[in-house]
């Protein structure tokens, strides 16, 4: 367990993965009914972009804030920048810091973090929210017990640090074992695309298991070395996920190019 994602936060592939989650979270706030927030790869919650982690990378720099303080935002990313913003310029909100932020009294978030150091991060980055639960677990693991959630409505976040060589197929059995328990939730996949035939695979995977209302956002920022294409499997996503986040795609992919031959889409499985 090397990954830290310290060294990564803020890069483009966040963007596309918080981005939609804080325009989900806002969706389903939507309605007064309590959520449920499942987050089975958190990490320590906040991540100081002056660190030597993140500037070794600098990959923020190319990614969060390369948007942060423009006024065309395209209205889908405006909750995310909101939170974003409000963090301060050098702090960057992860996943369970941005659900705990947006949480109301009546919504609850688990967030799992095996990780002993990233997990004690974790609560004191959210102040030990009363609605937060922090659990040092296997997310992969501990998720068929959290489901169904007594709420019935809510998101599982599920961002695996991707270090195995099978962590898509862990990623596939997880979603698959997950929605078999609880078909009607909302779930948002992340996995970078760098091997066609395994993401085919993949994606064959999930055609096979039958599971309905499948969409893929993808983002490549023709980065040079290194990743450059990022995607976001989302199941049972608000009906508007196409025509609200094809144009807001685009516009990252012009934004955060890398290189030329940028590009991004939304399809249905
Ligand atoms: N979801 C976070 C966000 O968007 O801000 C980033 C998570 S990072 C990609 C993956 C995290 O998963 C790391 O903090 C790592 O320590 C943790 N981790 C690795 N294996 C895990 C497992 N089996 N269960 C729970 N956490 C795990």
């Amino acid at each position: 367990m090397n990954y830290r994602h310290a060294f990564h936060a803020g890069n483009f592939a966040d963007v596309l993965k918080h981005g939609l989650l804080c325009w989900i979270v806002d969706y389903l706030q939507q309605k007064e009914a309590p959520l449920c927030f499942i987050d089975t790869h958190a990490g320590r919650g906040v991540y100081d972009l002056s660190s030597p982690e993140a500037l070794k990378t600098a990959e923020a720099g190319q990614g969060i804030q390369k948007i942060r303080d423009r006024d065309d935002v395209p209205a889908p990313l405006r909750p995310y920048l909101d939170l974003v913003r409000a963090q301060g310029e050098s702090n960057y909100p992860g996943s369970p810091l941005l659900l705990a932020r947006r949480a109301r009294p009546q919504d609850r978030i688990v967030a799992c973090e095996l990780h002993p150091q990233e997990a004690e991060a974790l609560r004191s980055a959210t102040g030990h929210a009363p609605q937060l639960r922090v659990l040092e677990v296997d997310g992969y693991r501990k998720l068929p017990a959290l489901l169904p959630p007594p709420e019935r409505r809510g998101v599982v976040l599920i961002d695996p640090p991707f270090e195995q060589p099978d962590e898509l197929q862990c990623l596939a059995d997880a979603f698959i074992r997950a929605h078999r328990k609880w078909p009607t939730g909302v779930y948002i996949l992340w996995f970078p695309v760098k091997d066609a035939a395994q993401v085919a695979r993949f994606r064959d995977e999930l055609r096979s298991a039958q599971i309905p209302k499948l969409a893929l956002c993808l983002l490549d920022v023709a980065r040079p070395q290194g990743l450059s294409a990022s995607a976001i499997l989302v199941a049972n996503a608000p009906y508007t996920l196409e025509t609200e986040w094809t144009p807001t795609l685009a516009w990252l992919a012009r934004i955060l190019a890398q290189g030329d031959g940028a590009t991004s889409r939304v399809e249905h499985m």
